[in-house]
């Protein structure tokens, strides 16, 4: 098998890729094709691994969960899209968790953190991007304005991925208006939402429709009372604290480019040494070995740089270049793994019986969300090399 181990795997974590490829193996093409012809939830993939324990492994043992590292959960992540399994449908469970788990109050995570953790409770969905504001999260307009021991929030929400398939959700709002804040960072506020009693009260969900299957929606929110106490940490200080989050996520999702351009690799290889025209194996010609090599060479840089990500964020350090870098060059090398999957398949890459073209636009998103290649240029050209701001 071409890609058995990870680059950097410990053998505690041999044994978590292998305990999950074989849960993945239970949930092969037909099952992803179908959900995919129908747009629908796979909630039996999702309950599998809830089950396992997997959508727990950053909840500290003491809360009921699996207490393992960041670098733990990337590997969970790279194997289910290595599989051919999408992880999108759960994946933020794990990092949405996280700030609740570092900025929480006790009481909040006492009585959430065992829920999630035995799958009770599902804390999926994250509500940050708004159709005004996009990149710029801080232009976001939702409000949540404090009214005795309520607040009150209005405003609206877009692409707020599985908010139908979640109890939960965080949502960051702006408690202080921005005209009127000292920093510009500052006057945004996390909270957490009970959707259950939220729907129908105040906010609305409307599915949106995708060139893949993602369970992503807007939200409407139009004077929805939410208690005082769904305040995660201090008011004010939401921007810093989804910040955390967000690099998490983008390790996370680095994880999963690596795993799918492991899955257009494996795929491509296969196929290259099997299909024969002009009467010998295609993959004998350099124009085809080509691409999927210098993919592999991508993919392996990837790797690494998601592990020393990881490594940082979970040591404390200041991990938001090397979070995006990871997010950046995965996502590079998984779309070169897919496009020369693509042509290494010819037509028979756009035929559905072979999973490449729905992995193929499964992974196109990862230039663009959770946040576009662009703007993580731009970061690293301010934050790192000291150029001046392009926007
Ligand atoms: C399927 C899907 C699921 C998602 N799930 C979630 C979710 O669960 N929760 C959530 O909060 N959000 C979610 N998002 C939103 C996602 O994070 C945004 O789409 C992403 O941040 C980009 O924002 P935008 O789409 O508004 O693009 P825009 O900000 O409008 O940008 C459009 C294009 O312009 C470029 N651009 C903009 N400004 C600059 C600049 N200054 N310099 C150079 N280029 C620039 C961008 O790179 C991009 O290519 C999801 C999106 C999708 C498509």
């Amino acid at each position: 098998m071409l890609f058995e181990q990870g680059a950097r795997d410990t053998q505690e974590q041999g044994e978590i890729r292998r305990a999950v490829r074989r849960l993945c193996a239970d949930f092969p093409g037909e099952y992803w094709r179908a959900l995919d012809r129908d747009k629908s939830y796979p909630s039996a993939f999702v309950a599998a691994l809830t089950g396992a324990g997997f959508l727990a492994a950053l909840i500290p043992q003491e809360f009921g969960g699996s207490g393992l590292t960041l670098a733990d959960a990337a590997v969970i992540m790279e194997e289910i899209q290595a599989s051919g399994c999408n992880g999108s449908a759960c994946h933020a469970q794990m990092y949405v968790m996280n700030t609740l788990l570092r900025h929480g109050s006790a009481a909040q995570k006492e009585a959430l953190l065992p829920q999630i953790a035995r799958g009770a409770l599902r804390l999926q969905a994250f509500g940050v991007t708004e159709p005004d504001s996009g990149s710029d999260t801080l232009a976001l307009r939702t409000t949540a304005v404090r009214n005795g021991d309520h607040y009150i929030v209005d405003g609206q929400k877009i692409w707020t991925s599985r908010a139908e398939h979640s109890d939960l959700m965080l949502l960051l709002a702006r408690t202080t208006p921005r005209d009127r804040v000292a920093k510009k960072v500052d006057g945004l506020s996390v909270f957490l939402i009970d959707l259950r009693e939220a729907v129908g009260n105040g906010m609305t969900i409307r599915p949106i429709r995708t060139m893949m299957n993602h369970a992503t929606t807007e939200i409407f929110f139009d004077r929805l009372a939410i208690p005082a106490t769904s305040l995660v940490g201090e008011e004010g200080q939401g921007f810093r604290y989804i910040l955390s989050g967000m690099n998490a996520e983008r390790i996370l999702i680095g994880a999963e480019c690596v795993g799918d351009a492991k899955w257009f690799i494996a795929r491509a290889a296969a196929y290259a040494g099997e299909r024969e025209v002009f009467g010998r194996p295609i993959g004998r010609n350099q124009g085809v070995q080509f691409p999927i090599a210098r993919a592999y060479a991508q993919m392996r840089a990837a790797e690494l740089m998601v592990h020393e990500a990881a490594a940082l964020y979970q040591a404390g350090g200041a991990a938001g270049a090397e979070a995006n870098m990871a997010k950046l060059l995965a996502a590079d090398a998984s779309w070169a793994a897919a496009e020369a999957c693509v042509q290494t398949f010819g037509g028979f890459a756009f035929a559905e019986e072979y999973d490449v073209e729905r992995k193929f636009r499964e992974t196109r998103l990862y230039q663009v969300a959770p946040i576009s290649t662009n703007l993580i240029l731009s970061y690293l050209a301010e934050h790192v090399l000291g150029m001046p701001r392009s926007y």
